[in-house]
């Protein structure tokens, strides 16, 4: 009998993201307001989108396998080698790459329960056993909580995004730096920067490439290169050589090679994407004012939201969906009780804000 391994056969058939094409599928419309998934609403940089324009004719050939000219153009901004940097299609893929490389049929991984789902898809997809901690009562990742399950479980891997998703929190320099030191040191920190062009490069742990830190970056999020899907780890040449070992050499396409390349050399478009924004939070945060309704700060491009609890935040969400918005909303607690709305453009917010105004004033979900 032709059977997949056990690891796999155990997992149900769910479908971590139902993404927003699915959803118009179900629901017929032809458009949705797109803000469910952290993309960018400010789309690749002007410079990126012509240097992939010009480079269509070529997608004959195959990518560099090692994407050295972006490799090199990254080594200059973060101060390091060419080879401590792996390149991938997105952080999802060099997720895939470390528990593949270090994590054993059983080994135990650890992570926050809610926090952005795909570490733990692929610890469960290679046979291995996935922990986690509660975040806190406010929605942050809970450090201290980590770590003693860290010494007590000897997790190979522990996983934290910071800034978090769903949350949006952060964690600030001081509190990373004393939680590294404080991992049991045969453990390896994964961990997911992918919002870290949001935040001033003072503020996140400072550069170290050591065996027991890999950090991960994306073009996905302020970049606004979702769809071509390429990030970067920065981590010791040691780790980069185990992963050159195992990764798809093709598996990062030419285009998003150049294309990278570009949003790199333009710091001005990054920096417009940042400000952009941070309009959008704060927008987000005087409709949830003038509603009502808490929310967390966020340190990234969406906005959690409170409808105190997870029945009413689903209902709201699944409105929105009626009315062509589409959000998405943390599944585990204490965040479940929000909605997670991703920063959109101007009219985008506005048609967010009154789809919201009309469900609150409907019959379903009472307002306070
Ligand atoms: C969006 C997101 C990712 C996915 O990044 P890709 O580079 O697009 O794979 C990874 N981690 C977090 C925390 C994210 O929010």
């Amino acid at each position: 009998m032709i059977r997949p391994t056990r690891a796999v056969e155990a997992i149900p058939a769910t479908t971590p993201f139902i993404g927003p094409e699915q959803l118009m599928r179900e629901t017929g419309r032809r458009e949705l307001v797109r803000l469910g998934a952290n993309e960018s609403a400010f789309g690749p940089s002007p410079r990126a989108i012509e240097a992939m324009r010009g480079e269509l004719t070529r997608l004959s050939w195959y990518g560099d396998p090692e994407s050295l000219d972006l490799r090199d153009a990254l080594a200059k901004k973060h101060r390091c080698s060419p080879e401590q940097i792996a390149v991938g299609s997105g952080i999802d893929d060099l997720m895939g790459l470390a528990v593949r490389a270090f994590l054993a049929p059983g080994d135990a991984a650890l992570s926050t329960r809610g926090t952005y789902p795909t570490f733990d898809y692929h610890v469960v997809g290679y046979g291995a056993r996935p922990i986690a901690a509660q975040y806190l009562d406010d929605g942050t990742p809970d450090c201290e909580a980590l770590l003693s399950l860290a010494r007590r479980d000897a997790p190979r891997i522990v996983y934290l995004a910071n800034p978090d998703n769903p949350s949006g929190r952060f964690i600030a320099r001081a509190e990373i730096q004393r939680f590294c030191a404080a991992l049991p040191h045969d453990t390896l920190l994964l961990l997911d920067e992918a919002y870290a062009d949001f935040v001033d490069e003072e503020e996140l742990l400072p550069l170290a490439f050591e065996d027991r830190l890999i950090r991960l970056r994306t073009f996905s999020k302020a970049y606004g290169m979702a769809g071509a899907r390429i990030g970067y780890a920065l981590s010791s040449a040691r780790n980069v050589a185990t992963f050159q070992k195992i990764r798809l050499h093709y598996g990062v396409n030419r285009n998003a090679q150049v294309g990278a390349l570009s949003s790199l050399y333009d710091e001005e478009f990054r920096r417009h994407v940042v400000a952009e924004t941070a309009l959008a939070r704060a927008d987000y945060y005087r409709v949830a004012r003038a509603l009502g309704r808490s929310y967390i700060e966020s340190r990234t491009n969406f906005v959690c939201i409170n409808f105190d609890t997870a029945e009413r935040a689903t209902r709201v969400m699944n409105e929105l969906l009626a009315r062509g918005v589409w959000i998405r909303k943390p599944g585990a607690p204490p965040l479940d009780a929000y909605v997670r709305v991703s920063a959109g453009t101007e009219p985008m917010r506005r048609a967010f804000e009154s789809a919201l105004r009309a469900v609150l004033a409907g019959a379903q979900v009472e307002v306070p």
